[in-house]
């Protein structure tokens, strides 16, 4: 304090870091270019976090002053030559007439953008508006595309929206939670902190996760049941637990007739032998008593919960397994009143808000599928011009199409995509292969070394604007300072849509997000004003819920009734070879968070500075590995070099790592393989070897 002086004044935000969306007061000292955050204040009426933080909200905003930072538009005609600091109006000319140039030789088709989960709802309803009407496709598409696509997919298919059911404070009611996928101590600490606090109250948990993870046994905290399912068998596994609550009699025949359909058909499939514990036993490794006893648990209490993770959704039946979940809630009857439902936690920030504002080729905001006449004149009349009823590219077919030469110009927003998405080789060559390469950021970031053209992006302490949480809660994120570049993210996504062509201005965030009320009626009722004045909010908010939705599916579904699906398990591709013979998994640890890029700029890195490499002492004496080794892990698609720590955490087969640095680079071995429905990468189930790096 003394070093950075008293804080002269006070600004509410919101963290930009996790789907827990805590709200803090960050104090500042200091004028203009001079103003410094002292310190950041957990708020005690911040609705998701209630005056709690973790230490990446409370602690991890320095890398907003880091001298990384880049402040100053730069170009650049390959990627071999050195960068070029030139003007906003160089820099966006430069967009504007390479975008143009290439598809005025390739075709309309040929360019496209990826908005972020970092980034506000704001600035994502322009990227993804620039796109449509500014590029003239559908070539659209988010970081949420690699973490949470499937969550959106399978809510939709069975309730009717892509979105969790509940608020966190319904954990509150919980008297059985079925946590699947998820690590919240580490990914999404306050929540976490909610969560045990009703475990030592009584509720039991049952923990569905291959790693003995802290929530399985911390103190005062113990579950009912451990369930080390392993990586590619979920579907498997939630299909034995509703297999033995249907065969046991313990479903909800009350709630399946009045509130459901495709009842019999789903009844029929699920009591199959092939579904049973002891047919799946061998993929999920689970003893078939263990499931049992886990079913009944959670079909036995008055109000069960199910909170999931990347664990769910990161795999080959991402989505089937969403939709799985969906139907072990309805089979139950656990949905549509406090202290039950399934609860996706989002990973980042904004990863609700961006899904929500119409950041994926498909579908305009609010999850309207663009091909719906009636939805597209909407925009239409709004915008002054045809909009493109096919859906456009998502992430993995823009790589595929670059290497095939038809897509040539892409504009990135907020994320790094050469660290973050699956075998960076392929990222990298789709990458070397486009003729226009624009990144969108703070840092000079893995995916910059491939652009043409660089703007320097704002951090969440400049943003005027708001984030949606994993509770579908609406938090405004107001500027600490003014943007330190000179110009908001979203006045530069405006000027490059008018240098290309196309008319589009506002004058605030505030504007923009009447737009987002006026054209999506989830949002109908929100607006900046209420916001302040009121607090946050949960969508929808419109005429029906003018105050917003905590609890969602009251009474009836948002589709009429709730849609059980017949969830075949199929197994991934994948598989353990004697080349490859162990799996690997991936995750987040406490202090750092997705590539790095924002806490390996704050003290936070000296608690974690490097991933590591977690293996069972099984396979390490195998291999002669004690903690500390250098290992080499390798896939059939690459190789990178690591730390070892020898845990018992870990199942025998199962090996762990985190992919926070981008020397590591663990994503250079993950595959291809992705979510037949959403391409949602498989980072959770990859075929390995590990080895003492340079055993000869
Ligand atoms: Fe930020 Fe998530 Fe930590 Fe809350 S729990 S302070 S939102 S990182």
């Amino acid at each position: 304090l003394v070093e950075l002086g008293m804080p002269t004044r006070s600004v509410d935000t919101t963290c930009a870091y996790c789907g827990v969306g805590c709200s803090f007061r960050a104090e500042v000292s200091g004028e203009g270019d001079d103003t410094r955050v002292v310190r950041m204040i957990p708020s005690k009426d911040g609705g998701a976090n209630e005056g709690h933080s973790c230490v990446k909200g409370r602690f991890a905003y320095g890398y907003a002053s880091h001298d990384d930072r880049q402040m100053h538009p730069m170009v650049r005609d390959s990627i071999d030559e050195e960068w070029r600091t030139v003007s906003w109006e160089e820099a966006i000319g430069r967009v504007a007439e390479g975008f143009r140039a290439i598809q005025a030789e390739h075709g309309v088709g040929s360019i496209g953008g990826i908005s972020s989960s970092r980034c506000t709802n704001e600035e994502v309803y322009v990227v993804q508006k620039m796109v449509r009407a500014a590029f003239g496709n559908n070539n659209i598409d988010t970081c949420a595309r690699v973490c949470h696509s499937p969550t959106g997919y399978g809510l939709n298919q069975t309730f009717g929206t892509s979105a969790g059911t509940q608020d966190f404070k319904s954990v509150e009611s919980a008297d059985v939670i079925l946590l699947i996928g998820a690590n919240p101590t580490d990914a999404h600490p306050v929540f976490a902190s909610r969560m045990k606090r009703r475990l030592r109250q009584g509720a039991q948990i049952i923990v569905a996760d291959p790693r003995r993870i802290d929530i399985v046994r911390s103190p005062h905290v113990e579950a009912a049941h451990h369930l080390p399912v392993l990586p590619g068998s979920n579907v498997a596994f939630v299909n034995a637990l509703a297999h033995t609550i249907v065969t046991e009699g313990l479903h909800d025949e009350e709630f399946l007739r009045s509130r459901c359909e495709n009842v019999e058909d789903y009844l029929a499939f699920i009591a199959r032998d092939e579904n049973s514990p002891e047919s799946t036993a061998a993929a999920t490794g689970v003893p078939p008593e263990q499931l049992r006893a886990a079913a009944r648990l959670y079909a036995s209490a008055a109000n069960s919960a199910i909170y999931y993770g990347l664990g769910v959704t990161e795999h080959s039946q991402g989505s089937t397994m969403v939709m799985g979940m969906a139907n072990l809630a309805m089979v139950t009857g656990n949905i549509g009143r406090e202290g039950v439902g399934v609860n996706p936690l989002r990973g980042q920030n904004n990863v609700q808000g961006s899904c929500d504002m119409g950041s994926f080729p498909h579908e305009f905001p609010g999850y309207r599928h663009v091909s719906r006449d009636e939805v597209r004149s909407i925009y239409e009349s709004l915008w002054g011009l045809a909009l493109d009823p096919q859906p456009g590219l998502r992430i993995p077919n823009m790589f595929d199409s670059a290497i095939g030469g038809t897509f040539r110009g892409l504009f990135v927003q907020g994320e790094d995509i050469a660290q973050s998405d699956p075998n960076t080789q392929h990222v990298e060559a789709a990458l070397s292969a486009m003729d226009m390469v624009v990144v969108q950021d703070l840092f000079l970031n893995e995916t910059a070394r491939f652009a043409h053209v660089f703007l320097p992006g704002s951090s969440f302490l400049e943003k005027d604007g708001t984030f949606t949480n994993a509770e579908r809660r609406i938090n405004r994120v107001r500027p600490v300072f003014p943007s330190r570049v000179g110009k908001d993210e979203w006045r530069v996504v405006c000027e490059i849509a008018q240098a290309m062509g196309y008319d589009m201005h506002y004058d605030s965030a505030a504007e923009i997000m009447d737009e987002i009320a006026q054209t999506t009626p989830t949002f109908a009722g929100v607006s900046f004003a209420r916001l302040d004045a009121e607090g946050s909010m949960q969508w929808p908010v419109n005429d029906a819920a003018p105050q917003g939705t905590p609890t969602m599916h009251v009474g009836e579904f948002v589709r009429g009734k709730g849609h059980l699906v017949e969830t075949v398990y199929v197994p991934t591709t994948e598989r353990t070879t004697r080349r490859y013979p162990l799996v690997l998994t991936t995750g987040r640890i406490l202090s750092q968070y997705n590539v790095g890029a924002q806490t390996r700029r704050t003290p936070n890195q000296t608690w974690h500075p490097e991933d590591v490499l977690e293996i069972h002492p099984a396979d390490a004496d195998l291999r002669g590995i004690s903690t500390g080794d250098r290992v080499e892990l390798s896939s059939r698609v690459g190789t990178t070099t690591l730390t070892a720590v020898v845990s018992e955490r870990m199942p025998a087969g199962v090996v762990y790592t985190t992919f926070h640095h981008p020397v590591t680079g663990a994503n250079v071995v993950t595959t291809e393989n992705s979510d037949w429905a959403t391409n949602c990468p498989e980072y959770k189930v990859t075929a390995v070897q590990v080895g003492v790096a340079n055993a000869g």
